[in-house]
């Protein structure tokens, strides 16, 4: 695997040269990362607190850590003190905890809201009536140690582009409603986490601002 050359075949495809580029290196060894690193990257994507605790103190402390994965909630604390971003709150329940983790450290942490917009069940994620519900929660008005950054999705896993453009079309209009909307400080809508391997031109073309790219750089996970 040419890490770095891979690399660069995929930024110089990037149809928005804006669009940060999350280099997903779970399941990778330390040696991957730390060639990414040597040619530029800084955001890392992972999927699991476990891996993300063992690989954030052996890189370099100006690397931006990204949770892409389903979070657990009574795992909030082990990476509250470093965590980036976390792409993945499915939950009001989720969020609640990591605003109380945020606020035992005096740190806001900063999260993307991730809807389901696919078609398999098997996908994470608020739907549109999950979102309301929480957005008019008198206790929402209350997070004070989270900053809400956005969006995440994933796309339903096919070969018909037709139908992966339709569900990133459907998030990134939801995203701008929902920046029409009067709503707390914290919530900030900047980014739109959207976009793999097999879907990230796809997902620029619709307005993605923060593409997750894995295998497309690293290789197959096996
Ligand atoms: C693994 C993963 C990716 C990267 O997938 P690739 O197809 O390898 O690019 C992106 N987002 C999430 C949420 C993932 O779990």
């Amino acid at each position: 695997m040419d890490i770095k050359a891979n690399l660069e075949k995929v930024k110089k495809t990037f149809i928005n040269q804006d669009c940060l580029l999350v280099a997903v290196s779970k399941t990778k060894p330390l040696e991957d990362l730390k060639v990414a690193y040597s040619a530029g990257i800084r955001d890392f994507g992972e999927n699991k607190v476990q891996e993300l605790q063992a690989k954030q103190p052996e890189m370099p402390q100006d690397v931006k850590w990204h949770m892409i994965g389903h979070l657990q909630s009574n795992k909030v604390k082990y990476i509250a003190p470093f965590i980036h971003l976390i792409h993945g709150v499915d939950s009001f329940k989720l969020l609640k905890e990591i605003n109380k983790q945020g606020k035992k450290i005096d740190r806001v942490i900063n999260v993307l809201l991730q809807m389901h917009i696919a078609e398999e069940e098997s996908k994470f994620g608020f739907d549109t009536k999950e979102l309301n519900e929480m957005l008019s929660d008198p206790d929402f008005s209350n997070l004070s140690h989270v900053s809400i950054q956005g969006l995440m999705g994933m796309a339903t896993f096919t070969e018909n582009q037709d139908q992966v453009r339709k569900e990133f079309r459907g998030l990134k209009s939801l995203f701008d409603e929902l920046k029409e909307r009067q709503l707390p400080a914290f919530v900030q809508l900047v980014e739109l986490s959207m976009g793999m391997s097999g879907d990230y031109l796809i997902a620029q073309e619709e307005g993605s601002t923060m593409v997750r790219i894995g295998s497309a750089i690293f290789g197959g996970r096996g």
